[in-house]
């Protein structure tokens, strides 16, 4: 922690090396003159009760929790946040009053609201993944007023348990896609990470394909969708801006301009 701070803010999660957060934070703090530090704090399993009590007493006003955390942390949780409560996972906490939060899913929301032009961002809607960033992305879709909402995962058993906690989200499987029934495609899979794709059919797509990892010069799922003709594709930048800076306003602190980040990225046009 860096003593001249006076707003403490961080990441805790394993691994955390590879985050933008801390630029995104950065931007935002500069843009308010706040004197705000983000770091990102390496906390493997098991050492998380430890991390959370040495953060509060050292004066961290706000954590973002990424994995292995986001579920355990909600034993930590004084109280959820409704959003938090139904995707299932906390990505930001509050540390006076231990609040936790789920802000993924708003701000996936927020930049398809964006590139769509639309409150309500498809018809038919397909889900990639089923763990939880894809359970904050059906909550805040359904949410949206989206009225079809699909949902297609490796794991037919995680797929279940996501639409039994989701009612109504439509559920099937990988082999059985027939992708021009669908207007946008949100990959909430971690495949990109590891730079492979889902096992999506070789059918031609012309709606909007989103993926929710953030990739420098698109993804390996970005790529497909334009080889297979989207119309367009995003990854997963403006989805980390508006996240962070939802957890700002938890955390607090002023809400900051998001327009101004993702214009200085070329992201939005207005
Ligand atoms: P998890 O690691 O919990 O997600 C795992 C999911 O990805 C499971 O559904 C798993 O399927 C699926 N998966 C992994 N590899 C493959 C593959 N090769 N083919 C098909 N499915 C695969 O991560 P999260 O849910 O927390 O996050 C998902 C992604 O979203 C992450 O990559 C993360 O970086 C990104 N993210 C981005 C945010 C942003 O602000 N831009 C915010 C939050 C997350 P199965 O169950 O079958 O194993």
């Amino acid at each position: 922690m860096s003593d001249g701070a006076a707003i403490h803010l961080g990441l805790v999660g394993s691994p955390v090396s590879h985050s933008r957060s801390p630029e995104v934070h950065a931007a935002f703090a500069a843009a308010q003159g706040l004197d705000v530090s983000y770091e990102l704090l390496e906390v493997g399993e098991g050492a998380l009760d430890h991390e959370l009590a040495e953060l509060r007493a050292a004066g961290f006003r706000g954590l973002n929790v990424t994995l292995p955390h986001k579920l355990a942390v909600m034993d930590h949780c004084a109280s959820l946040s409704e959003r938090a409560a139904t995707a299932g996972a906390v990505n930001t906490l509050r540390l006076e009053d231990l609040h936790g939060d789920n802000t993924d899913g708003i701000g996936l929301l927020r930049d398809l609201q964006r590139i769509t032009g639309s409150d309500v961002p498809g018809d038919e809607v397909l889900v990639l993944g089923a763990s939880g960033a894809a359970r904050a992305a059906v909550a805040a879709l359904q949410g949206a007023g989206v009225g079809g909402v699909c949902v297609a995962n490796r794991d037919p058993g995680r797929a279940t348990a996501l639409a039994a906690d989701l009612p109504g989200t439509q559920l099937v499987r990988y082999d059985e896609l027939e992708l021009a029934r669908y207007d946008l495609i949100v990959n909430a899979t971690s495949a990109s990470l590891g730079g492979e794709l889902p096992p999506l059919p070789a059918q031609p797509f012309a709606g909007i394909a989103y993926d929710m990892v953030v990739g420098r010069g698109g993804t390996a799922f970005t790529r497909w969708a334009e080889d297979r003709g989207a119309r367009c594709t995003a990854d997963g930048w403006g989805m980390l801006v508006e996240q962070a800076a939802e957890s700002w306003v938890t955390w607090g602190l002023p809400r900051p301009d998001t327009g101004r980040l993702l214009r200085s990225r070329g992201v939005a046009s207005s």
